[in-house]
């Protein structure tokens, strides 16, 4: 029986050794040392034997038994870190790949105008002020000299908003034009603002009219402002967003509250001023402005006779459909990505 337990040992550090997976090494587990392994067939029939022989055989038994258990023990503790280093290896960051592009957004065509708009007024001493998109009549229509009776109001009809006051005395602002007014109205001269803000028009849309976009009303008050600094201003302005080399055109246009009021325009940047697709006849309007009314001056408490001034309003969707090409100003708010992406 020692012999046999000798040979068991022999065969079964072999047949370990041989083993080379988890699955392999189980196997060899039940093979020898499992309930009807060989080992433990062997070590059941030790009470068979006769009395004097048991301790010895028994003894051997036992250290093969831990022999086989250790052999065993060594050999998980092998596969266990074979094991971690695999996972290891399956974990492993190679820092030397592509990153993940992450999905960045950009700015609307319209925020993107509005900057080069506004950088374009503060360089030339501008400051910029913002007013509320719900407005009174007051501001939006009465202070502008456009009485309620005024047939320019229906130049812009507006959303009103339902109050307890008198119908129709708050609405949603149809010009950035109200700030003149709240501009002057905490101010003293001299007065050289910009006020960007949303505009709402109660309108039918179409490729050139929403009923929401974007404006800047300027304003410039001081003693001595003549049509001449309206004029040079807007110029380079224009100058600055559309080339040095644009001529301007300024013709007579009627707002009420301006005296007198223009229309400025550019020549085409496509065309040079020949007449293309863009302008048709060589001219690009760009926005209406004029002398500040004596009337509006005189509402604020300003003197008329010692104060003057020029004001601008700029549609700054307009600006970005010419500059960027585009043929429906439904697009600015369409929200679709396709065409928002082509403004990098
Ligand atoms: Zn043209």
């Amino acid at each position: 029986m020692i012999d046999q337990l000798a040979e068991i040992k022999a065969r079964a550090l072999k047949d370990l050794a041989a083993a080379d997976d988890a699955e392999a090494t189980e196997a060899w587990r039940v093979a020898y040392l499992g309930k009807k392994g060989q080992l433990t067939t062997v070590l059941r029939q030790l009470g068979a034997l006769p009395p004097a022989e048991r301790p010895l055989v028994g003894q051997k038994a036992n250290e093969v038994k831990v022999a086989l258990e250790l052999a065993l023990a060594a050999r998980l503790e092998v596969e266990r870190r074979v094991a971690l280093r695999r996972a290891a290896e399956a974990e492993r960051v190679d820092v030397t790949l592509p990153g993940r592009q992450p999905s960045l957004g950009q700015v609307h065509p319209t925020t993107r105008v509005l900057k080069e708009v506004l950088d374009s007024f503060a360089a030339m001493g501008f400051q910029v002020a913002e007013g509320p998109d719900v407005e009174w009549d007051y501001y939006n229509f009465e202070a502008l000299n456009i009485p309620k009776d005024h047939p320019a109001r229906d130049m812009w009809d507006t959303f009103y908003v339902q109050s307890k006051g008198r119908p129709g005395e708050i609405l949603l602002r149809t010009h950035t034009s109200p700030n003149q007014v709240r501009v002057m109205e905490k101010v003293r001269p001299p007065v050289r603002v910009v006020v960007p803000g949303r505009v709402y028009r109660y309108e039918a849309t179409d490729a050139t009219h929403e009923s929401e976009f974007f404006q800047v009303e300027g304003l410039a008050v001081d003693k001595n402002v003549t049509m001449a600094d309206l004029k040079g201003v807007l110029s380079a302005f224009a100058r600055e967003m559309f080339g040095a080399e644009r001529k301007v055109r300024f013709r007579c246009d009627y707002f009420p509250f301006v005296e007198p009021g223009v229309e400025m325009a550019i020549s085409c940047f496509q065309c040079g001023g020949v007449g293309c697709r863009l302008c048709g006849n060589g001219w690009l309007e760009i926005m209406g402005a004029g002398m500040v009314h004596p009337k509006v001056l005189a509402g604020v408490g300003y003197d008329p006779s010692v104060y003057s001034g020029f004001a601008f309003g700029i549609g700054v969707e307009r600006i970005a459909i010419l500059k960027y090409g585009i043929d429906d100003i439904r697009l600015f708010y369409a929200n679709d990505l396709r065409f928002l992406r082509q403004f990098k």
